[in-house]
């Protein structure tokens, strides 16, 4: 049976450290959030999804989701339970606004407990995920009687949202989408069309869902830009806000898929629904960007979740494990064999792990307080720097994340050798789950041609050039400790092919196949810099705590070594990234479609 222990140490090392959260005490939000609020949020929120979500993760996988013949879905046996708890226990509401029954809690907050939910459950907690994002592009971009009516139910967790995009023609080309919205006299839109693969679309642990549904008007352009944003509830709600008549829309399937067996991924069918529009007209896929972006972040986070709760296992199972010697001779000459632990390729693979989730721990929590300083930020200019960041880094942390994680997730598998294959150690399970991460809410390549695509150029590249900066000031800064000066070189060294590669970009724009042929990789070699960045930090702070005496000397040790590993297996990967880019799209694109096949 698998274990799981929320890393809260390693959680409140890095909001104090890397985050440095007691910097913003007096913005907006912040007061809500004191070191006892904080401490009270790990230590209960991580005692609760260890003790009522995670026992039901692998049985949940072995139940799945039951669609029964009137469309109804049932979700695994215990979750309706602890979806009640969740709700009782105000874990949902952390960063949800004030004026809706939210507690006002700065997102880093509420992103902390959200890996430990992800780790402990991770298709639970797309549950509550998906409702987050609905309200995000509900108090965004609806009418205030729309959030009046819808908001706050979703806030408390009585009724779930969902985002309807994908249609059977139409996946990454949104243009694409069939769903029709007539007008009616009364104001509203007639729905009419089929949505699949929606997450969370029917199930059982609430009394409505709330569904945001694209769809095309009459004469609006077949393309993207023709796209509006609907408001379309399971239930249709009264002008008291009493639940009236079930709306037509229902789930005609749940898909029998690789993980996440205990969320419903549903066909949707809407036939003729009753909704809303949402924001403008043909102004919809900007709304649904904005419940996207909270979603990527969102999905990055289940890279690190999965990949967590997987390296953990890995660990224990290493130091439980007897197989072989250690190559210097026996570690533990009494026992029959050595542990795990004495194989450095074992240690390799768990350096990895550890190196790669503490790092993208750091890196999702200080992006999840830029998240909080484009609104709550004492000046504009520093409004914009973390609006910049967050635009920029969005796709890093949903891309780089996930592919980490689940790197992790395969690589904590092997570490059990043939046991990681057998499905009652779990760690199978970790592997199918962490899969959908990389694939869904935009596929990591879709990601990086974000990255490169849109979030490189815009506003004249506004947004790398302060990462660059940031970079170099902290290197600077690092280059003269002792401690950190190593790290500090080889941060520069990474941020310097960054640097060359984003050149390389601008100068071979003429053919556009260059950028697509290496957007992947420099997505790659930013989540590499980016995580330096965190790891230089963590260090720093690690090495000041050492000397002044204070904290554990030899957990700061560790990860003083860790930050070690980072800077020294890590990252040079940056110059083969790096070169990979610069070797442009022409071996990538010269063999014709019909020479791929080789038979
Ligand atoms: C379990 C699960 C849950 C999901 N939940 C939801 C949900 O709640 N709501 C929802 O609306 N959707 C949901 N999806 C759909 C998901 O977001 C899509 O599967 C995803 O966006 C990719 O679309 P597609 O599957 O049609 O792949 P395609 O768009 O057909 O892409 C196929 C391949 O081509 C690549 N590709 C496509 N276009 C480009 C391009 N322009 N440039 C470079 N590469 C490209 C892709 O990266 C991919 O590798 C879910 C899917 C699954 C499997």
């Amino acid at each position: 049976m698998p274990q799981y222990t929320p890393p809260v140490r390693d959680t409140r090392f890095v909001l104090e450290h890397v985050v440095g959260l007691d910097r913003y005490a007096n913005l907006p939000g912040f007061q809500n959030a004191s070191p006892e609020t904080i401490d009270a949020v790990l230590e209960e929120g991580g005692k609760f999804v260890a003790e009522v979500l995670f026992p039901l993760n692998q049985s949940g996988d072995q139940e799945g989701c039951t669609r029964h013949d009137d469309g109804s879905v049932t979700t695994p046996k215990g979750f309706k339970d602890a979806y009640r708890q969740f709700v009782e226990s105000g874990c949902g509401t952390l960063s949800a606004p004030a004026e809706y029954g939210g507690q006002a809690m700065p997102h880093v907050v509420s992103t902390a407990f959200q890996e430990y939910m992800i780790s402990a459950n991770m298709a639970f907690a797309m549950y509550p995920g998906l409702t987050h994002g609905a309200i995000a592009a509900l108090l965004a971009k609806g009418s205030p009687e729309q959030q009046k009516k819808y908001v706050p139910n979703m806030i408390s967790g009585h009724w779930g949202g969902t985002m309807n995009l994908t249609e059977p023609q139409c996946g990454t080309d949104l243009g694409l989408i069939r769903t029709k919205a007539e007008p009616q006299a009364d104001g509203s839109y007639s729905i009419t069309g089929t949505k699949i693969f929606i997450s969370s679309g029917e199930h059982d642990l609430t009394e409505n869902i709330i569904h945001l549904v694209l769809a095309k008007t009459p004469g609006a352009p077949d393309s993207s830009k023709g796209i509006s944003l609907f408001v379309v509830p399971k239930i249709l709600v009264n002008d008291d806000g009493s639940l009236g008549e079930h709306n037509a829309v229902s789930c005609g399937s749940i898909e029998h898929k690789m993980g996440i067996h205990a969320n419903s991924t549903c066909v949707m069918n809407y036939d003729g629904a009753k909704g809303w529009l949402v924001g403008e007209e043909m102004k919809g896929l900007a709304a649904m960007f904005i419940m996207m972006n909270a979603a990527r972040l969102g999905v990055g986070l289940q890279g690190l979740g999965v990949g967590e709760v997987a390296y953990q296992n890995a660990v224990q199972y290493a130091h439980d494990r007897r197989q072989g010697r250690a190559l210097t001779g026996p570690a533990e000459p009494n026992e029959k064999a050595d542990s795990l632990f004495v194989h450095p390729d074992v240690r390799r693979m768990l350096m990895h792990a550890k190196a790669w989730t503490e790092g993208l721990r750091a890196l999702a929590l200080w992006g999840a307080l830029q998240v909080d300083l484009e609104t709550a930020a004492a000046s504009d200019e520093e409004k914009q720097l973390a609006a910049d960041l967050v635009g920029l880094l969005t796709p890093v942390i949903k891309g780089v994340g996930t592919d980490k994680g689940y790197e992790i997730a395969t690589e904590a598998q092997q570490v059990y050798g043939g046991h990681g294959y057998i499905a009652e150690w779990g760690m199978e399970q970790y592997v199918r789950d962490a899969r959908i991460s990389m694939i869904y809410e935009g596929t990591n390549g879709v990601q990086a041609m974000d990255l490169v695509g849109r979030k490189l150029p815009a506003n004249a590249g506004r947004a790398v050039q302060a990462l660059f900066k940031l970079v170099g000031e902290e290197v600077a800064a690092a280059k003269g400790d002792e401690a950190t000066a190593d790290l500090a070189g080889r941060l520069e060294k990474a941020n310097g092919e960054l640097q060359a590669a984003t050149m390389w970009f601008l100068q071979n724009l003429t053919n556009p196949n260059n950028i697509g042929a290496g957007a992947y990789s420099y997505m790659h070699l930013m989540g590499i810099v980016a995580t330096g960045l965190m790891w230089l930090r963590m260090a720093s702070a690690a090495a000041k705590l050492k000397a002044s005496g204070e904290g554990d000397t030899a957990w700061l040790d560790a990860k003083l070594t860790t930050a070690r590993y980072f800077a020294e297996r890590v990252m040079p990967e940056a110059g083969a990234l790096r070169r990979k880019i610069e070797g442009g799209a022409e071996a990538i694109m010269a063999i014709p479609p019909e020479l791929f096949a080789v038979a």
